[in-house]
């Protein structure tokens, strides 16, 4: 089998004006400065995992517009396979208008654009890249009709299924069952299961009903304080590193493409967290989305300064 991870999900530009405050509505606040910043779930995931060394291919659809055409060319310079990356030649690419006030607050107003036609017909061509796949990466930033599709061809195959349940919403067993393993944060843990999660206890909890809902392996992430493990070879909170956190952006997806290379490498779930937890740290101490996550080189380093 192949040690490959297949990716799907959205790829979003994300166009960032830092003013002073965010105008009230009729109103324009003059002065800011503009960033262009790649983002997008699906995107952001599929970069982090083949920047630490993932054979990574990335389904999803960019608009056939100067956008799309920057995201693929990034795509590839990461070493991505962009084979079946759809140009959709009726809807634009996916973009973020992002306002970030002198607090940090910020006001963000998205336009889902084409990522919001993938759809089960596009997985259906890709059925064989899934199905010889060692593992396949989805969030819900995309159709959940297209996520099951996906994830039935996946378990079909026997390719285990990492969900990444953001942005959170229910889903029934049925589905749940064919998910193997799951990377809720603490506000997606709870939404999840109805449990509020702060502390060691009510993340076991949390995790517990997730398992019994048929998944084999939960890690629910905190932020900070590390991330939460229940699988049948071990249960606890496998701690984050301390870094000072610049901006916290992206920390998420950086640990689930990570995460996703370790597992697609065989290695044992307490190293593969404990890489993903790594990658995730340094991401924090650097701003942006796909700006911040590290390359393996890096994280390697990282780890060896830890000792
Ligand atoms: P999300 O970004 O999806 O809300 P979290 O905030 O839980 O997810 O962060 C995901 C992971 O990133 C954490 O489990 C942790 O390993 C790492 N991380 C996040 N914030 C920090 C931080 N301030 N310091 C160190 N690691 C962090």
């Amino acid at each position: 089998m192949h040690k490959s991870i297949v990716v799907i999900g959205s790829s979003n530009t994300d166009m960032i004006v830092k003013a002073s405050r965010i105008p009230h509505p009729g109103e324009t606040v003059l002065g800011g400065k503009f960033t262009v910043a790649a983002g997008g779930k699906g995107a952001n995931q599929a970069v982090a995992a083949a920047r630490a060394g993932g054979k990574v291919t990335f389904i999803a659809r960019v608009g056939d517009d100067m956008f799309g055409e920057r995201s693929i060319i990034e795509f590839a310079r990461d070493g991505i396979d962009i084979e079946h990356i759809i140009r959709d030649p009726e809807a634009p690419s996916g973009v973020a208008l992002i306002t970030v006030d002198e607090k940090g607050e910020n006001s963000i107003t998205v336009a889902p654009g084409c990522n919001a036609r993938l759809s089960p017909r596009d997985i259906e061509k890709a059925e064989k890249v899934i199905s010889s796949a060692r593992i396949l990466l989805v969030q819900l930033e995309i159709p959940f009709e297209t996520v099951e599709k996906a994830v039935e061809i996946a378990f079909a195959h026997n390719v285990d299924v990492l969900l990444n349940p953001a942005p959170a919403q229910p889903m029934d067993d049925a589905f749940l069952k064919k998910v193997s393993l799951i990377t809720p944060n603490k506000n997606e843990a709870e939404l999840l299961t109805g449990i509020r999660v702060d502390d060691e206890l009510s993340a076991a909890k949390a995790a517990g009903i997730l398992r019994n809902r048929g998944i084999k392996s939960v890690f629910i992430t905190l932020g900070a304080q590390g991330v939460y493990t229940s699988s049948p070879e071990f249960r606890g909170i496998i701690p984050a590193f301390p870094v000072k956190a610049e901006d916290t952006t992206a920390a998420g997806d950086v640990f689930n493409g990570v995460l996703a290379v370790s597992l697609s490498k065989g290695e044992c779930l307490l190293d593969a967290v404990r890489f993903a937890s790594a990658a995730a740290a340094i991401s924090v101490t650097r701003m942006g989305a796909q700006t911040s996550a590290p390359y393996r080189a890096e994280i390697e380093e990282f780890l060896k300064m830890q000792g």
